[in-house]
């Protein structure tokens, strides 16, 4: 609340400056650039790398195919091209396969997206290996690399790999605050300057231009400093929550998958997960569905190991029906 502030638009901002250098920073990058939401961070990655009628080669289940209401072909023109990966990391011989020729009626492959840790495959992490790998195909084709780090920090607590290791395979990379870190608002995108410089255009005008935002980004940047190293607790509890429902009757879950603060896993006794997750809110137990059958549990910073254990007791009656 005592944040200094200044007008970001004219880049007069200290503490919104303070969060990009630093961010910038973390992640071995030149320039970074605030933004109010993973999805505008994404998006504008996808713009300063292509132009309309380009295309864009992605895991199947990636976030920007399915979660940011189709803006890449709505607002930018784009076509992705969706490679089915196991548990949603593609293999580098998939993404060879998925980039085109030359022929004047091939779409243009532009740039490869990648999602570390993977959403909606239950917060997969990629290995560094995979990703150079993923990165050399790209470059000897002339592809950019984006990452959709929206998660970048599980990934690297989980795998020991440092963000800015990560980091050095993309061009871009967007990293959210406002999920396992805690902040209540915001994104940055981080890249080289020549990048960081289009991404302020493509900002402002899709309306992202914040004014005295000092106010947000100071939380954010106090999530930066404080809460990165918290969120193994996150990983050990949702290794726990996943043992403890793997064990109940109406449920179908493998705890050896999770690596992450994701659990996922399907109802198996006929209900739908609507039905289930109805249940589970009356019982204050909130998850979100993600099919017919499936849930996602994730475990966050204002979560105890005691709270898994009295989530678990609650979710019992309801997920542990023979
Ligand atoms: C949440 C999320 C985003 C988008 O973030 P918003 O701030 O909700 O727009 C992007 N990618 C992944 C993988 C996410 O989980």
């Amino acid at each position: 609340m005592t944040a200094r502030v200044g007008d970001d638009v004219f880049g007069e901002d200290p503490t919104v400056l303070e969060l990009e250098s630093r961010t910038a920073e973390l992640l071995g990058k030149e320039a970074a650039v605030y933004v109010p939401s993973g999805t505008m961070s994404n998006q504008i990655g996808l713009r300063v790398h292509t132009r309309p009628g380009d295309e864009v080669i992605l895991e199947a289940d990636a976030h920007i195919r399915h979660y940011e209401g189709a803006a890449a072909a709505g607002l930018s023109g784009l076509q992705l091209y969706p490679v089915h990966g196991e548990r949603g990391i593609m293999r580098p011989s998939q993404v060879v396969e998925a980039i085109r020729g030359t022929q004047n009626w091939d779409p243009r492959s532009r740039l490869v997206c990648l999602e570390n840790t993977h959403n909606r495959a239950g917060g997969t992490v990629y290995s560094l290996d995979v990703i150079k790998d993923i990165e050399s195909v790209a470059r000897e084709h002339g592809l950019a690399m984006h990452l959709d780090g929206a998660r970048l920090w599980n990934a690297s607590v989980a795998s020991g790999t440092s963000e800015a290791e990560y980091a050095a395979c993309f061009d871009t990379i967007s990293v959210c605050l406002s999920k396992g870190l805690g902040a209540p608002v915001g994104s940055v995108l981080v890249g080289s300057r020549k990048y960081i410089d289009r991404a302020r255009r493509e900002r402002k005008a899709l309306g992202g231009g914040m004014r005295q935002v000092g106010i947000i980004a100071a939380a954010a940047l106090h999530a930066l400093d404080h809460h990165r190293a918290d969120l193994k607790k996150d990983h050990d509890n949702a290794r726990v929550l996943a043992d403890g429902l793997a064990a109940f009757r109406s449920v179908q879950l493998d705890p050896s998958l999770v690596e992450t603060n994701i659990v996922m896993f399907d109802v198996v006794d006929g209900r739908s997960s609507m039905e289930v997750l109805g249940e589970l809110v009356t019982a204050g137990v909130r998850m979100v569905p993600f099919g017919p059958t499936r849930i996602r549990a994730t475990t966050h910073r204002d979560l105890s190991a005691e709270d898994i254990g009295a989530a678990l007791e609650r979710a019992a009656p309801i997920l542990d029906r023979s």
